[in-house]
């Protein structure tokens, strides 16, 4: 795992892969192991709690039940009073709701009209659900076939006293918020939320509300890139956009780097733009360019700047999202102390349209995944794949992905499709 002494510059150049072609696998790889989590532990009222990552075990104060209950609405019956053949007769001595548990002690011959939930009386051991009763004023009458200790929950059979019910680095979801509620625990410790500080660069980028001339277009990265942050329940900086200026740029990755645990940039790790930047974080950290085996995404910087991590990702606005959803969001979950999940669900179906493919770098296509009147799914690609065009991402639901060695694809292959949890 991660070896803090190890600088990441070294560790790249010591790996055998052509910093020109990184296998996305090692890229994933090699990024995890320089990726050193938050510590610092907020208490929240569960409410405030959505989405935060637990910083340490919730363990049981209670047994859960508390008490052997009634799984069906019924009677409790002594189960030695039932007959293994013909039918029994019961006198019914009280009953035994939800909350109002029934006083005193039942005997032999005698049975408790008893609802979901309520406590078992004492002497009584079985429940005979109430559409096998037949009751009849003060008595009932079961015929034969029980088991004994059946339609029963017994305490502790959930959690029991001093049991870890949840664990640390789990994200809470309002089942966890209500499990945590169950047990009467009110407050919870929490990871602070991750800061991430961003900006986009480029001479060519005007802000919303601007008028564009010529050449120039809206800046769309840093809004896509603040959804998904925001989704991923990290706190944002947004520094807006920073032209091609190296003093510019300087300033700006000083200014993110003292102020958030993450820099995210956008642009200007292309070819060509990428000289300056590189010598200037150079001289302000550790940082690594690659240009990764895949599309769309190609350019990646990544590497630290100060204490900050720094992910430089490509311009093209799908470039952006993709590097993002395989890359950013792994670290980002990490870093934000969550234990390691699995990848996003992936699986194979068949691709109802052909796809243009050259071997040399993973894709990831995008896709759409339907069902079909009888029941079948497949998948087709949206269209145009050009990796400036976001409108193949709004159609999508999932990723086609292409391993580096798959050339063109023909209709009606089984391609591995991956999909879109939710933050892009
Ligand atoms: P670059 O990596 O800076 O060379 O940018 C690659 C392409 O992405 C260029 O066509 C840019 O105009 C475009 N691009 C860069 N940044 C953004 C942005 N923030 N929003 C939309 N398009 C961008
Ligand atoms: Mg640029």
């Amino acid at each position: 795992m991660s070896d803090p002494a190890q600088s990441i510059r070294t560790a790249s150049c010591a790996d055998d892969y052509d910093p020109n072609s990184m296998p996305v696998a090692k890229a994933r790889e090699f990024i995890a192991r320089f990726l050193s989590p938050v510590s610092t532990i907020e208490h929240l009222h569960i409410r405030s709690a959505l989405g935060r990552v637990l910083a340490e075990d919730v363990v049981s104060p209670l047994d859960v039940p508390s008490h052997d209950n009634s799984a069906m609405d019924g009677y409790a019956v002594r189960f030695a009073d039932l007959k293994a053949a013909g039918d029994a007769k019961l006198k019914i001595a009280g009953t035994a709701f939800a909350g109002v548990p029934f006083q005193g002690k039942a005997k032999s011959g005698e049975c408790v009209r008893i609802m979901t939930g309520a406590v078992m009386p004492q002497g009584m051991d079985t429940i005979v659900m109430q559409e096998h009763a037949k009751a009849d004023g003060d008595h009932v009458t079961v015929g034969s076939g029980h088991k004994s200790g059946q339609h029963l929950r017994f305490a502790g059979e959930d959690l029991k006293t001093g049991q870890v019910a949840l664990k640390r680095g789990l994200a809470l979801r309002p089942s966890e918020i209500g499990l945590i509620a169950s047990l009467g625990i009110g407050e919870v410790s929490v990871y602070r939320r991750l800061r991430v500080a961003f900006f986009s660069t480029g001479d060519e980028l005007r802000s919303i509300g601007s008028q564009l001339g010529e050449g120039q277009i809206y800046d769309s990265n840093r809004y896509t890139i603040h959804g998904m942050l925001v989704r991923m329940g990290c706190e944002v900086v947004d520094m807006g956009v920073v032209r091609d200026d190296p003093q510019l740029i300087e300033a700006a990755f000083k200014t993110a780097a003292a102020n958030a645990d993450v820099v995210i940039t956008s642009g200007g790790v292309s070819v060509g733009e990428a000289d300056f930047v590189k010598a200037m974080l150079d001289r302000l950290g550790e940082v690594v360019f690659w240009k990764i085996a895949m599309k769309p995404g190609r350019p990646l910087a990544y590497g630290r700047i100060g204490d900050a991590h720094f992910f430089g990702l490509p311009g093209n606005p799908v470039s952006v999202m993709v590097t993002f959803y395989q890359f950013v969001r792994d670290a980002l979950l990490k870093l934000s102390g969550r234990d390691p999940l699995p990848p996003p669900p992936s699986f194979r179906v068949p691709c109802t349209t052909p796809l243009k493919k050259a071997p040399g770098r993973t894709e990831f296509q995008r896709g759409v995944l339907t069902q079909d009147a009888v029941g079948n799914w497949s998948v087709a690609v949206t269209g145009e794949q050009g990796s400036g065009i976001l409108r193949s991402m709004c159609e999508a639901n999932c990723f086609i992905i292409l391993p580096t060695d798959q050339g063109n694809v023909a209709g009606g292959s089984l391609v591995e499709v991956q999909l879109m949890d939710g933050i892009v």
